[in-house]
Parts: structure tokens; C-alpha cells; sequence
């Protein structure tokens, strides 16, 4: 077990957002979470990368509890998420969005840097190549001159996942990565996904809403509704549960999957 949920729970206001989650990833392993829109998957997320403080409850890495921890602490310990809404540098290259986020995983000072020193070039060298390496990966490379804003939506997923690996996490967070895709598009996700998994020996936890994107890859699946885990299990167990059923229908979307 790498990652540990254990009574989560938080609230906003008079909404209890997260009300006792508890799940674990296996290391890894790829997890699905879903669940209609407000049932708490994104919240889940925001309490482990600690950009909130949950109301009670636990998050353990590998015996490490979370809770507490500033989220650049978190992402130090090997936790790197996506948003659901594409977080990128639009107006730079494709290339330097990848570069800012390999800087941050560099060890030299700020001193080396300033003077230039040999360590400096050095370090300049290698993250040239590793960006190089993460765009080539994500299929890339010859867009590397591009602005990030003017990549097709599918290709401005690739490269935020491109900038999650290059901080080289333990555990991947992905907040809706196939959102806005056409199924073209989220077939192929889908399959990169499990690649990386398996390059970069990863522990996943994906977030979706569509039932149906997930059942594919994912070995087990976590279904979320009004902040709780309604179910949780194998696709096939997941698929013809009745309350997940009953959840999906009650979203009044004509109950998607
Ligand atoms: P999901 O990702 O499953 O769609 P969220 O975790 O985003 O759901 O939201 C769960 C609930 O918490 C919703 O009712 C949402 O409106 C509420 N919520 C989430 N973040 C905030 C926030 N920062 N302030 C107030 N309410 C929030
Ligand atoms: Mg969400």
C-alpha cells in the first residue's frame, strides 16, 4: 500500500463536501475514481496534494502522514497531480513548459546559477535533455517550438502530463484527463496512460466521470456520491452495482456509462 485515505472528511460552508473517505492505492497500481459531478472526487485530491486541510481523517504515503504538510512538502515526497482544468504556461513554448517544471527538481543553488559555474551548465544540459526525453515520450518533440496555447486540447493534456512526470512522482494524480477529448482522442489517453504506468513504474489514481473511460484500464474502481465511497471493486462488480447505477441516474444526465 503507497497511499492511504482513512476518514476523510471536509466541509464548506454548510456542504460536507468529504464525509469519511476511505480508500487505498496499491503500489503500482491504477485506480479509477468516479462519480457524478459534486460528489467530492476533486476535493479528494485537493486534501492529499494539501492545497486543503481536511476536517478530520488521514492521508499516509508509505507509513508518512500527509495531513499538515505544505503541498510542495507533498510533492517532494513523490505526489504530483493534474487539474481539471489544464494548468499551463500558455503563452511559453512547449519546450520551456516542460523545462520551468524540471527546474523545480534540480538540485543546484541559486548561487550556481547566478555565477554560472560549470554545475550550472551542466544542469542546464541535462534538463534540456530530459525535457527532450518527457516531450518524446508524449509525442511532442517536433511541437517543442510551439506556444502551449496553441496545441489541440488533447495534445495541452499530454504536455500537463509531461510536466507531472518531470518532477518523476511515485504517484500521479490525474483530475479528468480526458475531458473535452473526442473518443479518438480519449482512446489514446487511455492507452498512454497505462504506458507511463508501467515506463515509470507509477501508482495512479484517475478521476473521470464517465464510467466507461475507466472500466478498461483500471483494476479496481472507487465510486464516489455526496462526499462518501459508495462502491468500490472491480469493473465488472462496479459496472452492475445498483447504487452506482441509482447515483448516475440521479444526476439527471441520462446516466452516463
Ligand atoms: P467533483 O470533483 O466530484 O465534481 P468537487 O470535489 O469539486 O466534486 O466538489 C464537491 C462539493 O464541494 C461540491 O458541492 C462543490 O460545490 C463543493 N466545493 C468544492 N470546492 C469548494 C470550494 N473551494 N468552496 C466551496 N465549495 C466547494
Ligand atoms: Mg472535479
Amino acid at each position: 500500500m503507497i497511499l492511504e485515505v482513512a476518514g476523510l472528511s471536509k466541509n464548506f460552508g454548510g456542504i460536507k463536501a468529504l464525509a469519511g473517505v476511505d480508500f487505498h492505492l496499491d503500489e503500482g497500481e491504477l485506480i479509477g475514481m468516479i462519480g457524478p459531478n459534486g460528489s467530492g472526487k476533486t476535493t479528494v485530491f485537493n486534501v492529499i496534494t494539501g492545497i486543503y486541510r481536511p476536517a478530520g481523517g488521514s492521508v499516509t504515503m508509505d507509513g508518512t502522514p500527509l495531513v499538515g504538510l505544505s503541498p510542495h512538502a507533498i510533492n517532494r515526497l513523490g505526489i504530483v497531480r493534474t487539474f481539471q482544468n489544464i494548468r499551463l504556461f500558455r503563452n511559453l513554448s512547449v519546450m520551456d513548459n516542460v523545462r520551468i517544471a524540471c527546474h523545480s527538481h534540480v538540485r543546484y543553488g541559486p548561487l550556481s546559477a547566478l555565477c554560472r559555474s560549470g554545475g550550472f551548465y551542466q544542469a542546464e544540459g541535462e534538463i534540456w535533455e530530459k525535457a527532450m526525453h518527457l516531450l518524446s515520450i508524449v509525442s511532442l518533440q517536433d511541437r517543442r517550438k510551439e506556444l502551449a496555447k496553441n496545441l489541440p486540447y488533447g495534445d495541452q493534456r499530454k504536455l500537463e502530463i509531461a510536466r507531472a512526470l518531470a518532477t518523476e512522482p511515485r504517484i500521479l494524480l490525474l483530475d479528468e484527463p480526458a475531458a473535452g477529448m473526442n473518443p479518438f482522442e480519449v482512446g489514446r489517453l487511455m492507452e498512454f496512460i497505462r504506458e507511463i504506468r508501467e515506463r515509470f513504474r507509477l501508482s495512479i489514481l484517475l478521476i473521470e466521470h464517465q464510467m466507461r473511460l475507466v472500466m478498461g484500464i483500471c483494476e479496481r474502481i472507487v465510486v464516489m456520491d455526496f462526499g462518501q465511497v459508495i462502491a468500490r471493486g472491480a469493473p465488472e462488480e462496479i459496472r452492475n452495482n445498483p447504487r452506482v447505477i441509482e447515483a448516475y441516474l440521479g444526476e439527471g444526465s441520462g446516466g452516463e456509462g
